[in-house]
């Protein structure tokens, strides 16, 4: 096997390594990331605070009627009842039945904008709760997905990396360490294809002196513009 292409099988292993262990970091990002359902639990909570506080509006305006409705009774009571027979006091419960139902009407509309006022509020308690219901559900499902690829991930770089030991056992490399210190230097490629006369990686056009030594199975050249290790592509 030609130099280049002895360092071409380890590039091949080793780009597949890398990209299943960025995918791997995205995945781990991506499943460690609640931001979103977090928010959606927020408000949510935000909105069953202010329906408590509507639902308490809504029984102390009931409330308030049921006692307007007892005193009105009384007064009726007093009123009609027929115990009470001084003209100047019935006239004074008189005035005191217009008063109390005045009052009532005014409580009256009280109790309805409460009541209106809890059916808004519960009604955007149920859009966030089913919003934040929704949210959960929707990372369940992507969770498990993102989980089986990292499993499948996981196997595949234990499969590689022993591939990996194994080409490295039975093939002898010597140019291993400038191989490893061009992959550092290059974003993890330090073997590229050399397709036709250009470099596959960066495109510059390779002088035909060094294409041909990049033909050579004995001999080892760079691209002049990214400093990669050629490897040129079956014809
Ligand atoms: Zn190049």
């Amino acid at each position: 096997m030609s130099l280049s292409k002895t360092l071409y099988k380890l590039q091949l292993i080793d780009s597949e390594l890398d990209l299943a262990r960025k995918r791997i970091e995205i995945i781990d990002s991506i499943l460690n990331d609640h931001k979103e359902l977090d928010l959606a639990l927020k408000t949510q909570e935000e909105h069953q605070k202010y329906l408590t506080e509507k639902q308490k509006d809504l029984k102390f305006a009931e409330h308030n009627v049921e006692d307007q409705n007892q005193k009105i009774a009384q007064n009726q009571k007093r009123l009609y009842g027929g115990a009470i027979t001084n003209p100047k006091e019935l006239e004074d419960l008189q005035l005191e039945s217009t008063s109390l139902q005045k009052y009532l009407s005014a409580l009256e509309d009280r109790q309805l904008e409460a009541m209106l006022d809890m059916e808004q509020t519960q009604e955007t308690y149920n859009q966030s709760a089913a919003h934040a219901e929704e949210i959960s559900h929707r990372k369940e499902t992507e969770s498990a997905v993102l989980q089986s690829e990292k499993e499948e991930l996981v196997s595949r770089i234990e499969i590689l990396g022993r591939d990996r030991d194994d080409y490295l056992a039975d093939t002898p490399i010597p140019n291993l360490p400038t191989y490893e210190k061009i992959r550092k230097s290059s974003g993890g490629i330090a073997v590229t294809l050399m397709v036709g006369n250009s470099c596959s990686a960066c495109g510059a056009s390779i002088p035909s002196a060094i294409e041909q030594e990049a033909r050579s199975p004995t001999k080892m050249s760079y691209c002049p513009a990214c400093k990669r290790i050629l490897h040129p592509k079956p014809r």
